[in-house]
């Protein structure tokens, strides 16, 4: 017997014949003599409908009742998948993120967890109960209800995984696994058998949709065995652990893309030492997380720098160089928000220069420039115009020999995303 976490996303359980089928696949699983921990998402788009519900009331909800709303999502599916596992005649019990023990730091919208009690969750699989647990909440010491950010049912079910020890954390999702590229774009992309960790950590910050990434951290962390496979068919899925036994050879394992991307460009600043020091402080201060920083050549005294912050987040990040403008002088400021960030990743591109070099090669040859750039020993990301996003993937995954012949299958029959 083992003890398995199955995470179901949001597409997995989009409507009640979606919901029955995966009542049907948990109790399988128990028939197959093993325990289960199920991680729910909230159904459909229920997420992004409430927060379109909040912004036609208020266009800047407080952050607290944005997670006293976004939180019900996961209840409903939660509460819905424990009925229709007891229609199949057996016993199961939902609990909310904070009754099964997650407590997180007091940030709303994207807090990180910092300990999980999970005293209910045991007692109730003691019990002989299939136990749902609301994916993508916690709780603050203060009694606050917190999210944990997009995505983060993912790392419910990870945390969860490793706290009650579980042998398997599965993800279900829409795809049968991890690609070489995301397969609604390249319908050539290639599934992986296994990545590592570490590739899919890059993979997933540079906006693999796939899983959330601080999922990725905590299963590294806890070394928690993780399988990403579809809820539409019974098709291997991807496996990701520490170490791979991938071809040899392959420099570049996977291209991501992040559609969430604003520049922010400063022009004409005093150059004298500490500017940077003020701006990227004042951003960090309010909380705004950067990503890359260019600074151009000085001239007559005067500089130029950009950087680039979430789409989400590049309003605030505006206003912050506003208001900094009488203790720091400018010429002017400027925002575009028509940006994607391209990516390679790939464990085998420390040792093989000039990989970056044919990056930008293949991305000129598409008639695209590229904005900005930024590299590490296993990526290398280029910021260029939105428009040209499926044109670059594409002709970034046929450039490192990841096309492959297999027919993708992204979803069920009736499919309607
Ligand atoms: P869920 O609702 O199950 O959490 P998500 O939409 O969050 O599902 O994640 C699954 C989606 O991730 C897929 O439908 C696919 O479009 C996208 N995706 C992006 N990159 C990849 C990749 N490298 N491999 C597989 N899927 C990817
Ligand atoms: N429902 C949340 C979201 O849409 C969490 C999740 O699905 O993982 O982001
Ligand atoms: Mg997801």
């Amino acid at each position: 017997m083992s003890l398995y976490v199955m995470k179901f996303g949001g597409s997995s359980v989009g409507d009640i014949e979606r919901m029955q089928r995966v009542a049907r696949r948990i109790v399988e699983k128990q028939d197959e003599g093993h325990q289960c921990v199920v991680v729910v998402s909230a159904m459909g788009d229920t997420t992004d409908d409430l927060i379109d519900q909040a912004m036609l009331l208020n266009p800047n909800p407080p952050a607290r009742e944005m997670d006293m709303l976004m939180t019900t999502g996961e209840q409903i599916s939660m509460s819905l998948l424990s009925m229709a596992i007891h229609q199949l005649g057996r016993s199961a019990v939902s609990l909310t993120g904070w009754q099964a023990g997650f407590r997180t730091e007091p940030v709303h919208g994207r807090a990180r967890i910092m300990d999980i009690v999970p005293d209910r969750v045991n007692e109730a699989l003691q019990q002989g109960n299939i136990v749902i647990v609301a994916g993508f909440q916690g709780m603050t010491e203060e009694g606050e209800i917190t999210t944990l950010g997009r995505g983060g049912s993912d790392t419910t079910a990870v945390a969860l995984a490793a706290a009650i020890n579980a042998d398997v954390c599965e993800i279900y999702t829409d795809v049968d696994g991890i690609y070489s590229t995301d397969p609604r774009i390249v319908k050539c992309a290639r599934k992986l058998e296994e990545i590592s960790y570490d590739e899919m950590l890059e993979l997933a910050n540079l906006g693999a949709a796939v899983l959330h990434p601080r999922a990725v951290e905590y299963a590294k962390h806890h070394q928690v065995k993780l399988v990403v496979r579809s809820s539409f068919n019974y098709n291997e899925g991807t496996v990701v652990k520490e170490e791979t036994s991938m071809e040899q050879g392959v420099v570049v394992s996977g291209i991501a893309y992040d559609k969430n991307v604003a520049r922010i460009s400063i022009l004409g600043v005093e150059d004298v030492p500490g500017v940077l020091a003020t701006v990227f402080g004042a951003l960090a201060g309010a909380g705004i997380n950067v990503d890359i920083i260019v600074q151009s050549g000085v001239q007559d005294g005067k500089a130029d720098f950009s950087f680039t912050t979430s789409l989400s987040e590049s309003g605030q990040a505006l206003q912050v160089i506003k208001d900094l403008r009488s203790t720091l002088p400018y010429r002017e400021v400027t925002s575009e928000d028509n940006l994607v960030k391209v990516s390679i990743v790939g464990a085998g591109m420390i040792s093989h220069p000039g990989v970056a070099a044919e990056m930008f090669d293949v991305i000129s040859k598409q008639g695209v420039s590229i904005k900005m750039v930024s590299t590490s020993e296993i990526k290398t990301s280029c910021v260029i115009e939105g428009g040209n996003l499926e044109q670059v993937v594409r002709a970034l995954h046929t450039a490192y020999n990841l096309d492959t012949d297999a027919q993708v299958f992204v979803g069920g029959p009736q499919d309607r995303r």
